[in-house]
């Protein structure tokens, strides 16, 4: 791609960084800033500025938020005994997108993958392991997606936490094996969580 303008290419090569933004996705949209008031762009790169600056990550379920405890985990309503453990921020979305689940989450950041180089300590595997130890909580719910890498995670967080006699669920998804979590419909994902199955008896399957 040939620019007239140096500072257009610099502003297409950042924007074709982003994830599924190509060069010319990016060059559509930088030449759509262009034709729009200058105070469009200013208020577009401050809210991503004071987004990455100011966002914060819940303290107890590492939930993204703008307090040091996110709506969640600060409101009375929910049942902070049941937790639901999830890879990242976008299955909290999806989740609560079903509005079938009335507990806490907690957001792991990943899943153990050797190929990746991530390994238990790189996820927040220890502090929900120090919840259950506390015992803070009665019932924790497996949400995470059912690929390889997904079972691995599932079964070491087992492995840690199965001496506390907590009751261990794992949500019984209608999608085959694969599918990642976000892209469940919201009925099928609801229906998941409320027709959740005993975590041992996944493991026989
Ligand atoms: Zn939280």
């Amino acid at each position: 791609m040939e620019f007239s303008s140096k500072l257009l290419e610099r502003a297409v090569n950042e924007m074709s960084q982003l994830p599924g933004i190509g060069k010319r996705t990016a060059l559509r949209l930088v030449l759509h800033m262009l034709r729009q008031p200058k105070e469009q762009t200013v208020i577009l790169s401050e809210a991503l500025q004071a987004m990455r600056n100011d966002v914060k990550f819940c303290k107890s379920c590492y939930n993204i938020s703008d307090q040091d405890l996110c709506e969640i985990c600060a409101s009375p309503n929910r049942n902070e005994t049941i937790v639901c453990i999830v890879e990242d921020i976008k299955d909290v979305m999806a989740i609560e997108n079903t509005s079938s689940f009335k507990g806490l989450y907690h957001v792991l950041g990943g899943k153990i993958s050797p190929m990746d180089g991530i390994g238990p300590h790189d996820l927040n595997i220890e502090s929900l392991v120090s919840k259950v130890k506390e015992g803070k909580i009665n019932e924790l719910i497996f949400a995470l997606s059912s690929t390889m890498e997904g079972d691995t995670t599932n079964f070491y967080i087992y492995k840690q936490i199965q001496e506390y006699q907590i009751f261990t669920s794992t949500i019984a998804r209608g999608i085959s094996v694969g599918d990642e979590l976000e892209y469940a419909d919201e009925i099928t994902l609801g229906r998941s969580i409320v027709n959740r199955i005993p975590f041992e008896s996944s493991l026989k399957l």
